[in-house]
């Protein structure tokens, strides 16, 4: 890979739409392509080129880097009609940043590797604002070497940025990033419904409690949010479910007990039940109020 590599970029929702603005702004040759094509037009504008489908950007591509929705969404650009499998060029590398299964990174270094093509899993944390900033934290399974051929391009995108085993580890690396913030919302949440019980005005009670031992991304992140009940998405409740649904099952094969997990699970399912899904994960505050559709107390 050099700085004249064309990079191809799939995915540009939240998360995906800052991430290729990265890759552009440094230089490299960049190809798009989402859904809803009206996403892409940002891009265009600044100088990406919009393809037809995600194998017509494959076939034109040297780094092809997706992050679309869930496992199915990733199955169906990879390996659907018009798909980047069968399109890719031999030697191109292939990168998947869709919060994913490991069994389904493994699948696709297999089929890439028959085609003499390399994949890397690569999911990022640090959310909407992390992929604004460029300052995600990225999790990366395969070959050391195909780790290091498209390290420049991690860089546009990232702060932390490590090669955590084969193909698979960045997957079971996400999950154990979404196992601590499935807990730590709990824990927010319930700390701020019982300040609030209280009697205690919930933005001070951050302020102080936010600078000592309690002290997380979420409860100075998400806390003021909940405070203030703003339950815009940063991150979908719906994709939150989906990561802690992969990781039960994961878990669950691996014959380990995750009951905090299992409980958040089941409280955010909920929030998908009673119409939050499209919400941010803050909205966990809303099983604590009744679910009510004012986010206030019942
Ligand atoms: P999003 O806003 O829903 O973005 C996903 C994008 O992928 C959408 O623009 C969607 O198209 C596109 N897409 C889905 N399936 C596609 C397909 N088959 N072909 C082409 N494009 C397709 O979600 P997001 O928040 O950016 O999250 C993306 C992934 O990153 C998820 O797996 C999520 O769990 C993970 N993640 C999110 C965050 C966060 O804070 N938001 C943080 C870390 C990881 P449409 O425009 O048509 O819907």
């Amino acid at each position: 890979m050099t700085a004249k590599s064309t990079i191809g970029f799939i995915g540009l929702g939240i998360m995906g739409r800052h991430m290729a603005g990265h890759i552009l702004a440094a230089g490299y040759p960049l190809q798009v392509y989402n859904r809803t094509a009206a996403k892409a037009a940002p891009l265009v504008e600044q100088g990406a080129v919009l393809a037809e489908n995600p194998g017509a950007l494959a076939a034109a591509c040297d780094v092809v880097i997706t992050i679309v929705g869930y496992p199915a969404d990733v199955e169906e650009v990879y390996f659907g009609d018009n798909g980047i499998i069968a399109n890719a060029r031999p030697g191109t590398v292939l990168v998947d940043m869709t919060t994913s299964s490991p069994e389904l990174a493994q699948r696709i270094a297999a089929a890439a590797a028959g085609k003499g093509l390399a994949a890397l899993d690569a999911p990022v944390s640090g959310g909407d604002i992390g992929a604004r900033d460029g300052k995600l934290a990225i999790m990366v399974g395969g070959a050391a070497e195909t780790f290091d051929s498209v390290l420049p391009v991690f860089e546009t995108m990232g702060a932390r940025i490590a090669l955590m085993g084969p193909a698979g580890a960045g997957q079971h690396t996400k999950m154990a990033n979404q196992i601590a913030i499935a807990s730590t919302m709990l824990a927010v949440s319930e700390s701020l419904s019982y300040a609030e019980a209280a009697g205690l005005d919930p933005a001070k009670v951050i302020e102080v409690v936010g600078t000592g031992a309690a002290a997380s991304f979420l409860l100075n992140g998400l806390g003021p949010k909940i405070a203030a009940r703003d339950y815009a998405p940063g991150f979908f409740v719906h994709h939150f479910v989906k990561d802690m649904s992969i990781a039960l099952s994961e878990a669950e094969r691996m014959g380990l007990d995750l009951p905090g997990l299992a409980l958040a699970r089941s409280l955010y399912q909920k929030l998908v039940d009673g119409g939050y899904g499209e919400e941010g994960t803050q909205a966990l505050f809303r099983v604590y109020c009744g679910l009510t559709a004012t986010g206030e107390a019942a």
